[in-house]
């Protein structure tokens, strides 16, 4: 099988402003004409190798052959920002999601929001802006857009929820100028790392075939309906201490009745239990749990759960 990796050429773009050193915006392109996907990971630098993995998944998996239209690639949208595995890039701490459509005479990150709405946004029909999980917590759910289906259950997410409406998010730029869009949270480090990235390989595989940028794949195959959620909070400490979860990673994405005991707390000297956290619905969704023993800073995002319909 020739993949459709032989396809892709790569263009390297300097995004200049730091001083010191010289990250460079890497943008893979594929196919001559009709509709043009683009395919975004990494925009928070701590959530970017996996859906990195899965963008190049796609591309060792899939025949050339099955290219329809134009695919473009970013795989490491904010390079400063992986390399130190952090949300935001450490050169001016700004969160690259909230700047668009940049400022190319503004700080770095300002600068690399404008290069990528020039260089990799411009004229692109749809948008799959994968975020999710990283080296912190897992999720598993996926950003709807007012009137878009195709592509938000394409990746067998069992939850859905609204896109949120964040002044300068890469999604929100990209609808701006007529794209659909859709962005997934779906992953996360841990021993189910492998089976994230092969349920947002196949979400690709199906989105791209769907919106006939690649060969469209049989719609009995496709995943099950989600859940759409219209009420969702996130849980956060008071204070500072040592998270133990009672949930781990097998649990993201699935459902438990309210006051099921998620993690606690605990002072970081004595193991004193400081706070509890329980789900608060009836049927409480998990869309985001962190299942590792880790310590928080008050106010960390440390859940995200989800009203689902009542069983
Ligand atoms: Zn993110």
């Amino acid at each position: 099988m020739n993949p459709l990796r032989s396809a892709i050429q790569w263009r390297a773009l300097p995004i200049g402003g730091d001083a010191a050193s010289s990250y460079a915006l890497h943008i893979g392109e594929a196919g001559e004409s009709g509709p043009l996907a683009l395919i975004t990971a990494g925009i928070h630098g701590d959530e970017g190798p996996w859906g990195a993995a899965s963008i190049h998944r796609l591309l060792d998996e899939t025949p050339r052959e099955d290219l329809r239209g134009r695919l473009r690639i970013v795989p490491a949208a904010n390079p400063n920002a992986l390399a130190h595995e952090a949300r935001c890039a450490p050169l001016d701490s700004l969160d690259l999601n909230r700047l668009f459509p940049g400022d190319a005479a503004g700080s770095h990150s300002e600068r690399l929001a404008a290069l990528i709405t020039a260089e990799a946004l411009a004229d692109v029909d749809h948008l799959i802006d994968l975020h999710g999980g990283g080296s912190w917590c897992v999720n598993q759910f996926m950003h709807q857009a007012e009137g878009e289906t195709r592509l938000s259950t394409s990746f067998g997410a069992p939850f859905v929820s609204r896109m949120p409406d964040h002044p300068g998010m890469l999604a929100n730029c990209a609808r701006s100028q007529g794209a659909q869009v859709t962005g997934t949270e779906i992953g996360g480090r841990g021993r189910r790392e492998g089976e994230f990235i092969a349920q947002v390989t196949a979400g690709l595989r199906r989105a791209l075939g769907r919106i006939g940028v690649l060969s469209s794949l049989p719609e009995e195959d496709a995943p099950p309906p989600a859940q759409l959620i219209e009420e969702m909070q996130v849980l956060r400490p008071l204070r500072g201490g040592i998270l133990q979860p009672a949930l781990g990673a097998e649990a993201v994405g699935t459902t438990v009745p309210r006051g099921t005991l998620l993690g606690e707390l605990l002072h970081p000297a004595t193991f004193a239990t400081l706070e509890r956290f329980e789900a608060p619905y009836p049927t409480t969704a998990l869309l985001l749990l962190r299942p590792h023993l880790t310590a928080l800073e008050a106010g960390a995002m440390t859940y995200v759960l989800g009203r689902a319909p009542d069983a």
